[in-house]
């Protein structure tokens, strides 16, 4: 029965890649699928599913979301180094290092635990890290997190707990930042129940009928403004019905409000009509159209074309007063908005361009961290629904190979070289920061790309250096180092008498 059902899984996963993806790359995720298939042989999930079950749930999902192919081999492997006899070595045999380090990537991310406001901060900040070093680990990690929570209830109540808090507190937060619009209503969706059951319980029961009203509503809207468009010779794609019902933690969040006092009659988008249209200028014609039949609710017109929100989100936004004095939400946008609003930074995740080296994107992406982190400090509400403040005092920086290294604001050169080892930061020279040759007293900004220069000559740190250095780690290495010289010369001194 069970093996019945893993064949039509991975069935199901074959037809979403194949004809997108190279035949090669659909041998790949066949190869994959045989080798975790094989690794976790004989386990079963506290669910009583064999586990394979989970990796290729992982798989379907990332495969459903159009992601690169790379992503579906690594999270069918992901699991594989840390609960089975194989090791990462063994992926990196039979499917190269890239892969490899995708999944060190997830297994890196998996041992972090989230234990209460404490452990939130640091758990954020891997997060951010693994993010920084490889975006394609967290969408990995998304898809992880949506399986295990849809076999949550299996899991003692502590553990759901925890799981569900860490999902809405760090997995939701980050993907509207990186505006995952499906991903992150999903995420919260899933985890709502297990926080607050009897909220949860309350409006699945008084929302159906209220929603039902609506909708009735809304068919009739649909109807009017249709014919309207075609009189103006307007084609939208696409008009339908959005229901709050698909993301119920945000329409709960949004119950919350004073003004609001969990009244679901005043919240006037539980539903709205969604317009998807050809062009830019459509979407302002079709405004025009709306507001000549219908009178707008004033301070209710939102253009995030012409001003984003700060996850990137773009649509006209605007509630207009109904001729029986309704109210209804209408949300204008281009196909390109839509794919962006509901599959953020995914939407253009084409990870092919890159050899592995860095490059452009991964620069674009890295100064778009820099920017988020800007925001951050810049954002008092945004710090108070996040606690993101943990990167307040932390900057990011890359060897000349691309890798991340993250340290502390007002590091140095020093700092960075005795961050990746020893002997760089004991033979150091000198330093390039960004190609230009910088003194060793200069403080690093995120983004920044360094190259310590070296004299492998050089036996020991300058002195002055522990004034240069930031953190106290820099300080200890450097203080080991001048430690063993002055001992080494004695021992000399003492050989020569
Ligand atoms: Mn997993």
């Amino acid at each position: 029965m069970a093996e019945e059902q893993i064949k039509n899984n991975l069935a199901l996963l074959i037809e979403t890649i194949e004809g997108k993806y190279s035949a090669d790359d659909v041998e790949l995720v066949r190869l994959a699928f045989d080798f975790a298939d094989q690794a976790h042989r004989g386990q079963i999930r506290i669910s009583g599913e064999p586990y394979i079950t989970h990796p290729l749930a992982t798989a379907q999902k990332l495969a459903e979301l159009g992601l690169d192919p790379t992503m579906i081999i690594a999270s069918l492997l992901h699991d594989v180094p840390e609960d089975t006899s194989l090791t990462l070595k063994d992926i990196e045999k039979n499917f190269g290092e890239e892969i490899a380090k995708l999944v060190q990537g997830i297994t890196k991310l998996g041992t972090l635990k989230y234990r209460g406001m404490d452990r939130y901060a640091e758990n954020l900040r891997k997060m951010f890290i693994a993010m920084s070093e490889d975006i394609r680990v967290i969408f990995i990690k998304f898809a992880d997190r949506l399986h295990n929570l849809k076999t949550l209830q299996c899991l003692p109540p502590g553990k759901q707990q925890r799981i569900a808090l860490e999902t809405l507190e760090i997995y939701a937060p980050i993907a509207d930042r990186l505006s995952m619009g499906i991903i992150k209503g999903e995420l919260e969706d899933l985890a709502f129940p297990f926080i607050y059951p009897e909220d949860y319980k309350w409006l699945t029961e008084i929302l159906p009928q209220e929603y039902r009203t609506k909708e009735k509503l809304l068919e009739k809207i649909q109807n009017v403004v249709t014919e309207k468009f075609k009189e103006n010779n307007i084609t939208p794609e696409n008009i339908s019905i959005q229901g709050r019902t698909k993301h119920l933690y945000s329409l709960y969040k949004k119950l919350l409000r004073p003004q609001i006092n969990r009244d679901l009659s005043k919240i006037y988008d539980l539903i709205a009509l969604r317009l998807i249209v050809p062009t830019i200028a459509d979407c302002y014609s079709v405004l025009g159209i709306i507001h000549n039949l219908y009178r707008p609710v004033p301070g209710t017109i939102n253009d995030y074309i012409a001003q984003p929100k700060p996850n990137g989100y773009r649509s006209l936004h605007t509630t207009v007063f109904t001729a029986d004095g309704e109210i209804v939400e209408f949300q204008i946008r281009t196909q390109e908005m839509h794919a962006e609003a509901e599959f953020g930074v995914a939407a253009h995740w084409n990870y092919k361009e890159s050899g592995g080296q860095i490059n452009s994107r991964q620069l674009k992406w890295l100064d778009e961290l820099v920017q988020w982190q800007k925001q951050i400090k810049d954002n008092d509400q945004f710090i108070q629904t996040v606690k993101f403040d943990v990167f307040q005092n932390r900057i990011f920086v890359l060897t000349p190979k691309g890798d991340v290294i993250d340290l502390p604001e007002g590091a140095t050169p020093i700092d960075f070289a005795y961050h990746v080892h020893s002997n760089l930061g004991n033979k150091c020279v000198g330093a390039k920061v960004n190609d230009q040759l910088v003194n060793l007293a200069q403080q690093l900004k995120s983004g920044d790309i360094i190259e310590i220069i070296i004299d492998k000559n050089r036996k020991s740190p300058n002195p002055d250096w522990l004034e240069l250095a930031k953190t106290s780690v820099t300080r200890s290495k450097i203080r080991t180092a001048l430690n063993k010289i002055k001992t080494a010369e004695r021992t000399k001194l003492e050989g020569k008498k």
